[in-house]
């Protein structure tokens, strides 16, 4: 992973270089005696920045690892968001090269992005929902800054909303929860987290998830 963010403001992302290495974890709670710390952007979790490559000639690079014990006392590790996160060794969105400038949607590894967004949504998608999904938010692919890292808030921002009937839902007790108590139309099965209609006839009621009054920074306009 090339990028960390800060205990305070975990969504908020930098890049991992010697500047912003220097400039932001060179204080405790981020530097512990002779190991640097720092928080992955997407899971939340705790991270151990290293240096690797260093020698006398060449600085070397920075990467970072997930960590399974936390050495923040505020932080603990959030375990099935650890397992979704996207930016673990080995886990990539986007096919090796793949350059954003030129994303193309066949670069997307559909596996890794149902696993995004089970873990931001907490909804299950099939990777043929998913496809289709990625043509219609086709127009994140134009946003300046979109990269391997925020592809799939850019397709967020594309989205108007998203059907849940008929959808399976992460053992996410706040959602599913809401669901059973507030609807009056729609349940949560208790075997597979569906959510179906509480009458079985009932064929015209709909549940949405609706993505209101989304912005994006200005000055990441679309470069079409
Ligand atoms: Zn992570």
């Amino acid at each position: 992973m090339e990028i960390f963010a800060k205990i305070q403001k975990p969504y908020r992302w930098y890049l991992l270089n010697n500047k912003n290495v220097r400039s932001m974890l060179s204080a405790p709670p981020y530097r512990q005696k002779n190991k640097i710390f720092a928080i992955c952007p997407y899971c939340f979790n705790p991270i151990q920045v290293i240096l690797k490559g260093h020698t006398s000639n060449n600085f070397g690079t920075y990467y970072a690892k997930h960590l399974i014990h936390s050495p923040f006392d505020k932080v603990e590790i959030n375990l099935p968001r650890l397992e979704h996160c996207i930016l673990k060794k080995q886990e990539r969105l986007l096919a090796k090269g793949a350059v954003p400038a030129n994303i193309d949607l066949n670069d997307f590894d559909i596996a890794k992005l149902r696993k995004v967004f089970y873990s931001m949504l907490h909804v299950t998608m099939s990777g043929a929902f998913l496809r289709r999904l990625l043509v219609t938010t086709k127009k994140a692919l134009y946003y300046t800054y979109a990269d391997e890292y925020n592809y799939p808030f850019m397709m967020l921002l594309e989205m108007d909303y998203l059907l849940l009937n008929h959808r399976h839902l992460a053992y996410y007790p706040p959602l599913i929860d809401a669901i059973n108590d507030k609807s009056k139309y729609f349940k949560v099965t208790s075997s597979k987290h569906e959510v179906v209609t509480k009458d079985e006839n009932d064929e015209i009621s709909r549940l949405y998830f609706v993505f209101d009054g989304q912005q994006i920074d200005p000055r990441s306009k679309l470069n079409f």
